[in-house]
């Protein structure tokens, strides 16, 4: 058993107690948090850009994605080009629309949360869906249009 200090009021509490005998703080609770916190921040910091494009991770190098009534709508993630800039990590490879690597390199943006980000897993992709990206057209990153945060429910609909 190891003391640590109550993040609230101060006080030397078992890391084992549920709740601070003190103030009632749910120590447990709050160091599991801050624990992942730790761990997330030492993944951010390995974040770098690459020299590579990858397949778009929100339309899967088309440039376009399909939406469920049939209508087609351009992918504002790679801005219409299929490609987006290639960033990796420790935990692996990520797809990024051009606009926003900085703010990812900066830890500011999260696949799971961010609509522009994707996860592509631990291995590096090797090869382009398509041989040919379409052309770019800039999007200005201030487009209410762009998904900076999607809901989950969002992009099973993607
Ligand atoms: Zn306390
Ligand atoms: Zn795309």
């Amino acid at each position: 058993m190891a003391l640590i200090e109550c993040p609230d009021c101060g006080r030397k509490v078992s890391d084992r107690a549920k709740n601070c005998p003190d103030c009632a703080c749910p120590v447990s609770d709050v160091i599991v948090e801050l624990r992942e916190a730790e761990a997330r921040a030492v993944i951010v910091a390995t974040r770098e850009a690459t020299d590579r494009l990858v397949d778009c991770g929100r339309c899967h190098g088309r440039g376009w994605f399909q939406l469920p009534d049939g209508l087609v709508a351009w992918c504002i993630v790679c801005e219409h080009t299929g490609r987006t800039p290639l960033c990796k990590a420790s935990n692996g490879f990520y797809s990024v629309a051009p606009y926003a690597v900085e703010r990812f390199l900066a830890g500011e943006l999260h696949a799971e949360t961010s609509g522009v980000v994707y996860s592509l897993g631990a291995s590096e992709p090797k090869e382009f869906a398509f041989e040919e990206a379409a052309d770019r057209v800039s999007i200005d990153p201030g487009d209410p249009a762009i998904p900076w945060v999607m809901s989950v429910e969002e992009k099973k609909r993607l």
